[in-house]
């Protein structure tokens, strides 16, 4: 919140976007220009905030592996790529903002919907693919196991990817994502280190969850309902502080894309301030996963020592206070979900099942 704060008091975004303007340059080069020098500029701020808590804490308790080089690399690479998002999409909420000063909050917010699913089918495809290389698993015993639990899930056709992250990170994560001809399942190396068999079955059944559960078109369904109410508050609150502070930022209509770092300022403080009923829906989301894989897998024992050896390695605590998790937590506590690992077993006392139906039997 800080660094876009500092753009606007200063009088800085108003100036980079005069030097953007030139002389009489078409709006689209002004708009495109003034994105690339922002995020130059921003990413040179945050330089030193992100090298600290992205590589030296990281490195101070072991759980980067990643050289300097290679860190600065992909800094660099992310940059590139917000460039090229930002070139490509930045005028229309602008365009939307001139046209229709009054309601582009609600155009631009209908518009997020398709735009986010489609970054969300791209994304694993076109971008997750420049920072590492995907290929085929190399312990063909565990694909052909994990083929078999896609199957019982219903989710066929889907290639199963072992991604190289051993040499950057020492944490560990696995997916299921696309839809249709882009479906694909995702080992990163190290986890595959670390778990045995059983215990991997049991995370790829959480995994399976998410998919079969339909997760990812829920959370973006309600996160286009929060973004069209975010931005209305967004809209209210940036006119209010631009008639109020216009001559200090150096503008004086939101039209004006040296408003950038306004919204990106209200935008912060507004999922700050959502944040515990987004983290709350996720958290029960991810509850309802692990029960997916405990009764498609029936595995307890694996499900439960995977999340010790999680939270050995990722230095994650088993139960954190209330607030850390209202405000923080994306996931169950990783003490709460061992827990659940080991009572949950309906099919033992004969207790309902909610997802059985969902997948064949072994
Ligand atoms: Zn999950």
């Amino acid at each position: 919140m800080a660094v876009p704060a500092l753009f606007l008091v200063t009088g800085l975004s108003a100036r980079i976007r005069r030097f953007a303007s030139g002389r009489g340059r078409p709006w689209l080069v002004e708009v495109a220009t003034y994105a690339v020098a922002f995020l130059a500029i921003e990413f040179l701020l945050t330089l030193p905030l992100r090298y600290y808590a992205g590589f030296v804490r990281l490195h101070a308790y072991g759980l980067s592996v990643q050289t300097f080089g290679r860190w600065l690399g992909d800094a660099l690479k992310g940059l590139g790529v917000e460039m090229v998002g930002a070139v490509l999409f930045l005028w229309v909420p602008y365009l939307l903002m001139a046209r229709s000063p009054r309601r582009w909050w609600l155009y631009t917010g209908l518009l997020a919907l398709p735009f986010a699913g489609f970054s969300a089918l791209i994304a694993p495809i076109v971008v997750d693919p420049l920072f590492n290389d995907f290929g085929p698993m190399k312990n063909g015993h565990l694909e052909a196991r994990i083929d078999a639990l896609a199957h019982r899930a219903g989710i066929d056709g889907g290639k199963i990817f072992e991604v190289d992250k051993s040499k950057d990170t020492r944490t560990v994560n696995a997916y299921v994502t696309g839809l249709f001809g882009t479906r694909r399942i995702v080992l990163w190396d190290t986890i595959i280190a670390k778990l045995d068999e059983d215990e991997l079955l049991a995370v790829m059944g959480h995994e399976m969850g998410h998919y079969v559960l339909n997760h990812v078109a829920q959370g973006l369904v309600l996160s286009s309902i929060g973004t069209v109410f975010a931005l209305y508050l967004i809209h209210r609150a940036a006119n209010a502080l631009i008639r109020r502070f216009g001559g200090r930022f150096g503008f004086d209509r939101l039209s004006d894309v040296a408003s950038v770092p306004l919204l990106l300022l209200l935008a912060q403080v507004t999922i700050f301030l959502g944040s515990p009923v987004i983290n709350g829906f996720s958290r029960h989301m991810e509850h309802e996963a692990d029960r997916f894989s405990l009764e498609i897998t029936r595995d307890n024992r694996a499900a439960a020592t995977a999340f010790v050896k999680l939270q050995e390695d990722n230095l994650s605590v088993p139960y954190p206070d209330w607030w850390v998790q209202i405000w923080r937590s994306t996931h169950p506590s990783i003490g709460e979900r061992i827990e659940f690992c080991n009572e949950y077993r309906p099919w033992e006392t004969g207790g309902p099942m909610r997802y059985a139906s969902l997948f064949g039997e072994p």
